[in-house]
């Protein structure tokens, strides 16, 4: 069990860990524990009376933990579906919510990352397909700059080498190798989630290039070169993929 304090001004927050979940806890004049999952990015908010032990915290919402992961699932559905690339909707970039803002003036397109807020560059009267394929655009070349050096280290480390890789939009996996070719496909996707989940993904298909199946060879070989590997296959499959 891990707690982290911080103080608000009003009372006491409290972070919590459950597995790859964090919840806040926050202590109120109330009578019964309550938790809530809340939309856009699924942040888990649990109220307790003045108090209560943490212990007490931890096992009410750790006995909600599946019902907690099919909430924020249901959540994150609702919110990529609906995205309309309008103003303050809330997109993802390396596992941080940003809102979107859109600047339309007759220009260039492009895309610019402040501290809180995504700003994107489209010309005046573009649609939501421009700019749609603005900030898609943008993912793309943003997540190829981040992989190329991740691939180049663990070229290194593991004494492999990618014959090429590519980035593209999939349904139902992160990626994928072709060891005989030594080709990789990254999806799009990983560019919303933390870096180490993106890391992750980047050894897990070069150790590909050592063992092609999911054996116990294989395992062992992310036991050694990526120890918290579980720990990120956890917290990408908390979410669904969508890109
Ligand atoms: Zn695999």
């Amino acid at each position: 069990m891990h707690f982290f304090s911080v103080m608000i001004k009003q009372g006491m927050k409290t972070k919590l860990k459950l597995e790859e979940i964090e919840a806040e806890v926050i202590q109120k004049k109330i009578n019964n524990l309550h938790l809530r999952v809340l939309p856009p990015d699924g942040t888990v908010r649990i109220s307790a009376p003045f108090h209560t032990k943490n212990e007490i915290i931890h096992d009410f919402a750790f006995s909600r933990l599946n019902w907690i992961r099919k909430q924020r699932l249901r959540i994150s559905k609702n919110v990529l579906e609906s995205y309309k690339y309008i103003n303050q909707e809330i997109h993802y970039y390396m596992g941080c919510g940003y809102q979107l803002k859109v600047q339309a003036k007759n220009e260039h397109p492009f895309v610019q990352l402040t501290d809180n807020e995504i700003l994107l560059h489209v010309p005046e009267g573009a649609d939501e397909d421009k700019r749609r394929s603005v900030l898609h655009e943008w993912y793309h070349s943003q997540l190829t700059k981040i992989i190329s050096p991740l691939v180049k280290k663990w070229e290194t480390i593991l004494n492999v080498s990618v014959e090429r890789f590519s980035i593209r939009s999939m349904k139902t996996r992160w990626g994928s190798c072709t060891p005989k070719t030594r080709k990789i496909r990254f999806n799009l996707e990983l560019v919303k989630r933390s870096h180490a989940c993106l890391e992750y993904i980047v050894v897990h298909e070069m150790v590909h290039l050592l063992e092609a199946s999911h054996n116990n060879k294989f395992k062992a070989l992310m036991d050694r070169f990526y120890p918290n590997w579980k720990l990120y296959r956890k917290e990408l499959r908390s979410l669904p993929i969508k890109a």
